[in-house]
């Protein structure tokens, strides 16, 4: 029997060496998907992840790039092209912040978090769409946030390009809905990873009073969506943002 309907597809995740990535490409994998998975400097970490899937049994690749560098992207995309063929599914991950008021914010701060999250997701999703059209079937799932739905203090180049991903997948989902392609955006709350187990007592306790269920959410949740909305289960949903943040945008 066949793992998914969705069995011998080829993804590729970025920023996939730790955290919601890496769950991500995890349960990718056991639906039986091949699966790139993209780092940009966490080396050791992106080929455990990659270890990970084979020792599991399933087919994945390494594959580095600063996804805000368009020449990088572009040679990414070309190795998992020579490698698998195609890309089939999209997930658009790879995501940084670098907080601070407006007021003191540097040029810096704000181009880069436009430049990984934003640019990034641009770059990403318009190299793999040529073969999507072509193929007639493709997913891409853009990761946005709570906090380009709700705004946060402290976060207006973060919350800025997490809520310009939500116009861009909705427009980009009208342009190739014909095609069967679906583009979706899985928006997390706070999910227990690295940035959020960095954060303080004082800072975890405020944030614990805006989510409903009351807990911070596990980065299965958040790949457990992405594996719904890339079968073909999910044919018929797109264009849509879905929160996995335990009713934090209500
Ligand atoms: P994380 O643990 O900090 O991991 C970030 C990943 O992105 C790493 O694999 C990192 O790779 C990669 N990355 C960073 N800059 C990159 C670049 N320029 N090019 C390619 N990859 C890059 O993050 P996370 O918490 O799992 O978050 C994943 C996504 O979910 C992000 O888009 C984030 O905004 C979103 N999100 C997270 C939460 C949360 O509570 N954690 C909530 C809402 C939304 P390297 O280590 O190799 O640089």
């Amino acid at each position: 029997m066949s793992k998914s309907d969705i069995e011998g597809k080829a993804a590729l995740v970025t920023g996939a060496s730790k955290g919601i990535g890496k769950a991500i490409s995890l349960s990718l994998a056991e639906l039986g998907v091949k699966v790139a998975v993209n780092y940009n400097s966490s080396k050791a970490q992106a080929e455990e992840v990659a270890k990970e899937i084979q020792d599991a049994g399933g087919e994945s690749l390494v594959v580095q790039a600063d996804v805000s560098n368009l020449e990088q992207v572009t040679a990414m995309v070309d190795k998992v092209n020579d490698a698998w063929g195609q890309v089939d599914i999209l997930v658009n991950n790879a995501g940084i912040i670098s907080d601070g008021l407006l007021m003191r914010m540097s040029d810096e701060a704000w181009h880069r978090v436009m430049g990984v999250n934003l640019n990034g997701t641009f770059y990403c999703s318009r190299a793999v769409l040529r073969t999507m059209v072509r193929q007639r079937w493709g997913r891409i799932i853009n990761i946005g946030s709570v906090v380009g739905i709700r705004g946060n203090m402290g976060q207006t180049n973060y919350s800025a390009s997490k809520a310009a991903i939500l116009g861009f997948s909705k427009s980009l989902a009208k342009e190739v809905a014909t095609r069967n392609i679906t583009v979706n955006v899985v928006t997390p709350g706070y999910i227990s990873t690295e940035t959020v187990a960095n954060l303080t007592k004082v800072q975890k306790d405020r944030i614990m009073t805006w989510i409903p269920q009351g807990h911070f959410g596990e980065t299965e949740d958040v790949a457990n969506m992405v594996a719904y909305l890339v079968t073909e289960k999910a044919s018929y949903v797109t264009g849509q943002v879905i929160s996995v943040d335990g009713g934090m945008a209500i």
